[in-house]
């Protein structure tokens, strides 16, 4: 019978972390809380998500900046095209460079609120396979890119999706990292789909331990994540029993990511939402321990 992997004979997952930046004083305490409980976990890198507008990019770069200066994490900082030139960008990255920050996960962003579908700013860089070009230009970054089991939403097809893909990777992106996803195998068929189309860096599982079921039901609709019939059945009833709903939120999890670890899955980025113990005690089941 094939069953779950053998713990005691698999080396420690790679593990990266993935915060949003605070905008109030009491969400920044909750996310430093956040580091400081999964920083001895070792991670190979956090990352911090950037949002359209000033302030909230301010906030990217002030948290990126804490991380350097307060931790010992490698941390991945989020860049988007969208509002803004080829050179606002630019001047952005230098900063990150000069800072110190050698990691840039280069996405093309969603159109702002307001504006339904996404058209590139004029002067911008239209695609993240154009930021990533850019960003090679600046300087020897590592590169991280989005990748998607399911398909980007608005993508003609899903073969238009895989070569968008491969073309971010021969700009110089050495990593993709997914759109969480709840049905393994369309993950692991995805992966099948890489490696045919020539795809050899690591395309590691963006997972996401599910806190509030009503809401992912939402977020999945927009981003084209499909919640399988047995998710609803298993969060059925649960809407107001948050305890209940955090156990059964961790065995959905764990059984994913040891699904995934019996398939030589060894990578993990999870989206923590700026909330640990849930990632943690996954991590733990996957075999990663405080260092
Ligand atoms: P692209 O790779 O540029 O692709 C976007 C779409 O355009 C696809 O459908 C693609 O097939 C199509 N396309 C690409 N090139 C062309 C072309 N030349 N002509 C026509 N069509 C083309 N968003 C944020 O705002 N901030 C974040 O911090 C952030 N972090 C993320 C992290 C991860 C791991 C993931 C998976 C997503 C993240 N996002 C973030 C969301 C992301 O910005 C959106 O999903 C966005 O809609 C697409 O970004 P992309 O980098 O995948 O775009």
């Amino acid at each position: 019978i094939a069953g779950l992997p053998n713990l005691a004979e698999l080396p420690a997952p790679r593990l990266s972390f993935e915060f949003f930046p605070p905008k109030t004083d009491k969400l920044e305490e909750q996310l430093w809380a956040c580091i400081r409980r999964l920083e001895p976990l070792a991670p190979e890198f956090v990352s911090v998500t950037y949002g359209a507008g000033g302030t909230t990019q301010e906030r990217t770069h002030a948290t990126v900046a804490r991380i350097v200066a307060e931790t010992s994490l490698t941390p991945a900082a989020h860049l988007t095209c969208v509002g803004a030139t080829e050179a606002e960008v630019e001047e952005v990255a230098r900063r990150y460079w000069a800072d110190g920050v050698r990691h840039i996960v280069a996405l093309r962003g969603d159109a702002p609120s307001g504006q339904a579908t996404y058209e590139p700013h004029p002067g911008g860089f239209a695609y993240a396979a154009d930021l990533v070009r850019g960003l090679k230009r600046i300087a020897d970054f590592e590169i991280s890119v989005a990748a998607y089991p399911e398909s980007h939403p608005t993508a003609a097809s899903a073969q238009h999706d895989l070569d968008n893909l491969k073309r971010k990777i021969d700009a110089g992106a050495t990593r993709a990292i997914t759109q969480y996803f709840f049905d393994t195998d369309t993950y692991l068929r995805f992966l099948d789909r890489c490696g045919a189309a020539g795809i050899t860096v690591p395309v590691v599982p963006g997972i996401l331990p599910v806190t509030n079921f009503a809401q992912v039901v939402k977020f999945s609709a927009m981003c084209g994540t499909n919640v399988p019939a047995w998710m609803a059945r298993l969060f059925e009833g649960l809407d107001e029993d948050a305890d209940t709903r955090r156990m059964v939120a961790t065995v959905v999890a764990a059984e994913q990511v040891r699904l995934l670890q019996a398939n030589g899955v060894d990578e993990f980025h999870f989206y923590t939402l700026n909330r640990p113990d849930l990632v943690y005690a996954i991590a733990h089941l996957l075999g990663a321990r405080a260092k």
